[in-house]
């Protein structure tokens, strides 16, 4: 419980502030020279404060204590002078905070508001299947964050949001360790979707990659979202609450076609696709395998999973999470299969004329 301490992140200013001689054995980390233009980009309502502050204290100490990387809040509602306080005194980083314009959170005109409610009658029993809020958010999550003016100056972004948890100390910075390899999108989870949520989300892709050919890629990873023996999708997808990624993938000509083909198929109200097999789909089609990353290393969790490193050294030396209880073990997980893929796979042709 972080509620009632004092937040000041630098161990060293700490301890002089409070009367301790600096010790030793801990040497002052200097700031990295090198740095990618990348930001924590978190979605996140007023009432939301409090967990993100003890996600955001958790990331500090970890991680970003040692390498200041901005924070970018956005809600769709203004920001509270409270929340701004408590969440600019939790970093010694830059904090901003953006208001999402009306036309990214609410219903566009080819859309029918009526059909929106029947459906979410109709889906009552479905987790969040009859939120409109939650449906706002995975579509603002699938096609807008990364078009936010706050979002502009950077070309790589990790997604953050209230409550979850980093279990084990980052030494290096993912950001540059993305840039330096040319990867484009950075997973710890990956589960199951709900098929009840996506009824018509894999038949719609297969119509936009009939329709747009030319923009999937070759090889790609379409091989770990297809079932071998349907062709149908196999619900596989990676946990969008974590993402390390660029943001140049989500503002590629590939994906926005991809986004408004969604957009204007309406599945976002009439169904209730995700942000995350959305996401997901665009990697398998638009990605190949030697772009995306499992960072295996980076201990997270988000309620009911987690992400924690086997490796004996590091899980000793750097981490406070179970090995054992990582998802990636358990067969909600498809990271074994990711890994197991070839990276020369392609689906496409077998999804299209196949099935
Ligand atoms: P879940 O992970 O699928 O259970 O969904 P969450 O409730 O965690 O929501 C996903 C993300 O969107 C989190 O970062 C939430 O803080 C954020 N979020 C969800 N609904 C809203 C909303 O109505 N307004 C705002 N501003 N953020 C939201
Ligand atoms: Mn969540």
């Amino acid at each position: 419980d972080y509620s009632d301490m004092k937040i000041n992140l630098d161990p060293v200013r700490q301890m002089e502030t409070s009367g301790f001689a600096i010790p030793a054995v801990e040497p002052i980390e200097v700031a990295p020279t090198k740095r990618a233009k990348a930001c924590f980009v978190i979605l996140v309502r007023n009432s939301d404060i409090h967990d993100l502050r003890a996600t955001m204290r958790e990331l500090e100490d970890r991680f970003n204590h040692k390498f200041n990387y901005p924070y970018v809040f956005l809600n769709n509602e203004p920001f509270s002078d409270e929340f701004k306080d408590l969440t600019s005194t939790a970093t010694s980083a830059n904090t901003s905070y953006g208001l999402i314009p009306r036309e990214h959170w609410g219903y566009p005109s080819w859309i029918s508001e009526q059909k929106a409610a029947d459906a979410r009658v109709e889906m009552k029993d479905v987790i969040y299947g009859s939120s409109e809020s939650y449906r706002h958010m995975c579509r603002y999550e699938s096609g807008f964050f990364f078009r936010h003016p706050l979002m502009e100056q950077y070309d790589y972004y990790w997604r953050v949001e209230p409550g979850v948890k980093f279990m084990c100390d980052i030494d290096y910075d993912p950001f540059l360790y993305m840039q330096e390899r040319q990867l484009k999108y950075g997973f710890t989870i990956s589960i199951h979707e709900l098929v009840k949520t996506i009824p018509t989300l894999w038949k719609t892709t297969k119509q936009f990659m009939r329709e747009n050919s030319q923009l999937v890629a070759h090889p790609n990873t379409l091989e770990w979202v297809t079932d071998p023996r349907t062709g149908d999708y196999n619900l596989c997808h990676f946990w969008s609450n974590f993402e390390i990624a660029s943001l140049g993938f989500l503002r590629s000509e590939q994906y926005l076609s991809y986004f408004d083909y969604l957009d204007k198929a309406g599945g976002f109200f009439y169904e209730r696709w995700g942000d995350a097999p959305v996401h997901s789909l665009a990697v398998a089609m638009f990605l190949r395998k030697d772009e995306v990353h499992w960072f295996d290393d980076i201990g997270y969790f988000h309620n009911p999973m987690n992400n924690c490193p086997t490796d004996p050294q590091i899980n000793r030396n750097k981490c406070h999470c179970d090995p054992t209880k990582s998802i990636h073990h358990s067969s909600y997980s498809c990271t074994k299969e990711f890994m197991a893929l070839d990276p020369m796979s392609d689906y496409s042709d077998r999804i299209l004329n196949e099935h």
